[in-house]
């Protein structure tokens, strides 16, 4: 995820192409109703308290809404707000504007906190534990260390990858929530909502049928919702039906599933080249002639889940629902033949 959130500190707003769509209270965002009461209760007494909240650290796919809980957690807390992402922090002096400048109770957001390298992440440690850093002033044999007291602030990190932190860091963090992604009404409630919020007219059913092709994902909810709209802008009386909806799905080549010319590329790759596996990555991502992490990251999740394709130890194999939804008959392997633990 290349994306980067550039704070402008004073008031929390930031260069952000989600912002006219983002919801900005608790209450406006949709779904993961278990998350939100748990983290009202810790605002709830934090605010009591007069304390900062406890670190948090917020994990899940992209576009489920991890910068989203973080913004509204500052608008409920009233307190500023700094975004940045782990990605941009070479050195632990790179931190030390962040820290020193937080205010008691502040937030701290680091999106991709599990791409900080080590030793910026260990320089976390006691800033999170006893708010305090270690600044060293002078050079050579005149170099002192400094203990730096820093004001009560809370770290919120964002990750895709909760596996990669480290022990020590995972730890230091006394709110941990993981976020699921979205049903198909939730979803649908969003695109509404966000129809609403673009001022653009859409049928209900158009909303549904958008929600559907949109993978369980607000941010892609959002993408599509934004694309239909454009094409009901140009190509038809800026009202989004239903028929709107798919001829402007269809033109971006996005299928009834939600998949992409690419994922179905990879699906017929799989079934057309490699007779539905078992495949290696690797293997597929030559034939298609791209790369390896690109099918990893940004493909095979959502086919995965979406139960497209089954990963063995002998590599990545299509299923009875594979060759359904590409309408394909499926290879007669013979009786003895190892078959895809989904065939029948
Ligand atoms: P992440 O940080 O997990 O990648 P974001 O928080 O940036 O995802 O969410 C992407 C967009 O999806 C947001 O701008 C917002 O419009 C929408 N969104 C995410 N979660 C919700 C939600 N629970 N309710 C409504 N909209 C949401």
């Amino acid at each position: 995820m290349a994306r980067e959130k550039i704070l402008s500190g004073e008031s929390g707003d930031f260069d952000d192409e989600d912002h006219d769509l983002r919801p900005q209270r608790m209450h406006d965002m949709v779904g993961q109703r278990d998350v939100i009461a748990r983290l009202q209760i810790a605002i709830d007494a934090a605010k009591k308290r007069d304390e900062a909240l406890g670190h948090m650290l917020f994990d899940g796919p992209p576009g489920l809404g991890k910068t989203t809980f973080a913004t509204c957690i500052h608008h409920e807390m009233g307190t500023k707000i700094e975004l940045t992402t782990g990605p941009l922090f070479k050195a632990p002096k790179d931190l030390v504007p962040y820290l020193t400048n937080a205010e008691k109770s502040s937030i701290l957001f680091i999106d991709e906190i599990h791409r900080l390298p080590r030793a910026v992440e260990e320089y976390l440690y006691t800033a999170m534990e006893d708010f305090r850093i270690d600044i060293i002033l002078g050079e050579g044999v005149n170099a002192r260390t400094h203990n730096l007291w820093l004001k009560p602030f809370t770290l919120i990190g964002a990750t895709t990858r909760a596996g990669l932190l480290s022990g020590p860091l995972r730890d230091r963090f006394q709110i941990r929530e993981h976020l699921n992604f979205y049903s198909t009404d939730e979803l649908t409630e969003i695109v509404l909502r966000n129809a609403t919020k673009l001022a653009v007219q859409i049928e209900d059913a158009a909303a549904v049928e958008i929600s559907k092709r949109s993978r369980q994902t607000p941010r892609i909810a959002n993408n599509r919702l934004r694309w239909v709209r454009d094409y009901a802008q140009s190509k038809a009386d800026g009202i989004v039906t239903l028929e709107v909806a798919n001829a402007a799905l269809e033109m971006q080549e996005i299928d009834s599933l939600g998949l992409d010319r690419l994922d179905r590329r990879y699906l017929e790759t799989l079934i057309g080249i490699f007779e539905g596996g078992p495949a290696g990555v690797e293997a597929i991502a030559h034939t298609m002639n791209t790369s390896k992490d690109t099918l990893e990251d940004e493909v095979e999740p959502f086919l995965l889940r979406s139960e497209l394709v089954v990963r063995s130890p002998r590599g990545r194999m299509a299923t009875a629902k594979t060759y359904q939804h590409l309408r394909v008959a499926p290879p007669d392997k013979g009786e003895n033949a190892e078959q895809s633990p989904l065939f029948d």
